[in-house]
């Protein structure tokens, strides 16, 4: 492959989604770095391969407060190319986000917006852009050099996209402590649906899992290796014992009604925001891996959840009385495994939500009122939260897109309508109870 450009990893990506933003395969990422396992982690350097000769498009990264129609006119096209050329069926689009826009050069306007990420500083923004401190400071009209992690920042330059940062040195391996409890054994089989025991389907998958983040590098403490019991309170002590820093806890559901299907991932229903972000990118991934359906993520006073000292969380891996659900248990075993460990490991540091935050559904709520009370829609809330259907429950955790980027205001006014998020994110924190 003549033809690719380099791409660094944020936390939440994975070899399949970064295919299909850049219109490439997992497949031929692999082979292009050589790579022998889809693990990949935040700050990591990609080669992309680039099916199309450069000068028909170029790659921009969105920011808070663009939308294609703002997008279209700054760059001298129509918001229908952009989507076209991306392929979007949504006029969604998120902070972060990567797209191509039609054309030959970016044109210049003389600055070009980033935003900064937490370790920036002027003095280091100035050298990887080429220009200086006081530069970017009365560009800005900024009397103070403080600066904050998502914060916009002009650039002096002639280009709009920035160009890719120096190839950053492999960051120094995180290595954590984590808990992977395979519910139920022994005496205890969990739900048994004919020959097949919940507390072995648990084990396999929690050892398959263990096996991958040893490979990388991390510190796992099973609270089980074998079909034993041990109570549930015991579960959370290993844990606290050993001051993990996650907990990871692996059952598959039962219902009376065979038809009930999907996966879910329970936190405790007081928890930092961290292990909200934690469950939902364990959820992201395991969604990906390929899923009946999503039923989100749910707060539920389970005793692992409330025993235990480091960010817990509970996962649901199907329904073992639903026969569809067994066979992809079954069919894509690996494919579970990795996106578990994946999403563990994009939860090892600390990533503050960007584009949108957590919001918990209140008895009586539906996703029609909960998306007009936050200036936003159904279709983008589900789409955030890879949600099949507008079905929502008291308890669940969503995550509602902080950008005006809805279908609304497309072809509208080209300024976002919304209040300073920051304002928003206070006047709802009594309602957030995060
Ligand atoms: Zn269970």
């Amino acid at each position: 492959m003549d033809n690719f450009f380099t791409y660094t990893v944020v936390a939440g990506d994975n070899l399949w989604t970064i295919g299909q933003r850049f219109g490439t395969t997992m497949e031929a990422i692999m082979a292009l770095n050589g790579l022998t396992s889809t693990l990949i982690h935040p700050g990591q350097v990609l080669r992309i391969p680039s099916e199309a000769p450069a000068g028909e498009f170029f790659y921009y990264t969105i920011v808070p407060g663009d939308n294609l129609w703002t997008l279209g006119q700054r760059f001298g096209t129509t918001m229908d190319a952009i989507m076209r050329l991306n392929g979007l069926t949504s006029t969604l689009i998120h902070p972060g986000q990567v797209i191509k826009i039609p054309g030959e050069t970016p044109p210049t306007d003389g600055h070009f917006n980033y935003t900064v990420v937490a370790g920036d500083n002027l003095w280091t923004i100035g050298q990887r852009f080429g220009t200086t401190m006081e530069a970017i400071m009365e560009l800005n009209g900024l009397t103070s050099t403080l600066i904050h992690p998502g914060q916009v920042l002009k650039i002096p330059g002639r280009d709009i996209t920035p160009p890719p940062p120096p190839p950053p040195p492999p960051p120094p391996p995180v290595r954590r402590t984590i808990v992977i409890d395979a519910g139920h054994g022994g005496t205890d089989p969990g739900a048994v649906v004919g020959s097949r025991r919940e507390a072995d389907d648990n084990l396999r998958l929690a050892l398959a899992v263990q096996r991958l983040l040893e490979g990388q590098g991390q510190n796992i403490i099973m609270t089980r290796s074998t079909d034993v019991f041990i109570p549930l309170l015991e579960r959370s002590n290993i844990s606290n014992r050993n001051n993990a820093d996650m907990f990871v806890s692996i059952h598959r559901n039962a219902a009376t009604n065979a038809a009930a299907n999907g996966v879910e991932n329970y936190i405790f229903t007081n928890t930092p925001q961290r292990t909200v972000q934690n469950a939902f990118n364990v959820l992201d991934e395991l969604v990906d891996a390929g899923v009946q359906r999503n039923h989100g993520v749910l707060r539920a006073n389970f005793s692992v959840l409330r025993h235990t000292v480091a960010p817990a969380m509970l996962l649901e891996v199907g329904f073992m009385t639903n026969a569809r659900d067994n066979q992809l248990f079954d069919q894509n075993f690996n494919a579970y495994a990795a996106a578990i460990a994946r999403g563990i490991m994009d939860s090892l540091v600390e990533t503050p939500p960007v584009g949108y935050f957590f919001y918990d559904v209140a008895p009586g709520e539906t996703l029609g009122i909960i998306a007009q009370r936050f200036g936003t829609t159904p279709d983008a809330v589900m789409q955030l939260n890879k949600l099949p259907n507008t079905s929502i429950r008291a308890g669940q955790v969503l995550r509602i897109p902080t950008v005006g980027t809805t279908t609304q205001n497309i072809g509208g006014a080209p300024e976002s309508s919304w209040p300073a998020r920051g304002l928003l994110a206070l006047g709802m924190l009594g309602k957030l109870r995060l």
